[in-house]
């Protein structure tokens, strides 16, 4: 009996860390969900802003079945909005957990560190997929190079775009006191929403 009590003792702080772990787990998951529906609704809000009745249509791509965000055909303007609204949702989200939580790194907060990651992720990706001019015809960057210039701009200049802020953000996480870094981020993703002023312009309808 002596034995087993023993035995109970040891196993506790086992049983509770791992229980631990898993909570943390769910919670960066969890995060990492929210990530993905706020870039999403990104697209969506701007799509219906536009009346271009936006609505989700399931793609494949190497073999994984995700899910693309479609819409009525729109200027060329419009497009470069609504295909870049999923990273300004991510931008707006990221500023606010780093401005609010400057030292997130050294706190116990798994759901905030799950959307962190995914912004991070996802800009990563998408850089890329469009540095390399990879994946299903409906990915983001695609439809922003298409929307800028007389008849485009080169994909891989778009995904230096969407990469150098999620680089200085995840330097910012590591390196909270490094202000230059706060400012060289937001300077970027301004640049990146004014672009906006100058897509579709000139040049060519989108097909
Ligand atoms: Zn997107």
């Amino acid at each position: 009996m002596k034995a087993l009590a023993i035995i109970a003792l040891c196993l506790i702080p086992g049983i509770a860390s791992a229980q631990t772990v898993a909570r943390k787990t769910v919670s960066l998951l969890a995060g990492a969900s929210m990530g993905l529906v706020v870039h999403e609704s990104g697209h969506l809000i701007t799509g219906a802003l536009f009346d271009a009745h936006p609505g989700t249509k399931p793609i494949r791509y190497a073999g994984i079945p995700f899910f693309a965000i479609t819409h009525e055909p729109v200027t060329r303007q419009q497009e470069f909005v609504i295909s870049s609204a999923g990273f300004w949702m991510q931008h707006v989200g990221t500023e606010w957990l780093l401005t609010a939580r400057p030292h997130l790194r050294d706190e116990s907060r798994p759901f905030l560190k799950g959307v962190l990651i995914f912004n991070l992720a996802t800009s990563a990706m998408y850089a890329g997929a469009a540095i390399g001019r990879l994946g299903p015809p409906e990915r983001d960057p695609l439809g922003m190079s298409r929307s800028l210039g007389r008849s485009g701009w080169p994909e891989p200049v778009i995904g230096a775009l969407i990469l150098a802020p999620a680089l200085l953000d995840g330097y910012r996480y590591l390196k909270p006191d490094q202000r230059w870094a706060v400012w060289a981020s937001r300077g970027v993703k301004a640049a990146f929403m004014a672009l906006t002023l100058v897509a579709g312009r000139s040049g060519r309808p989108l097909p």
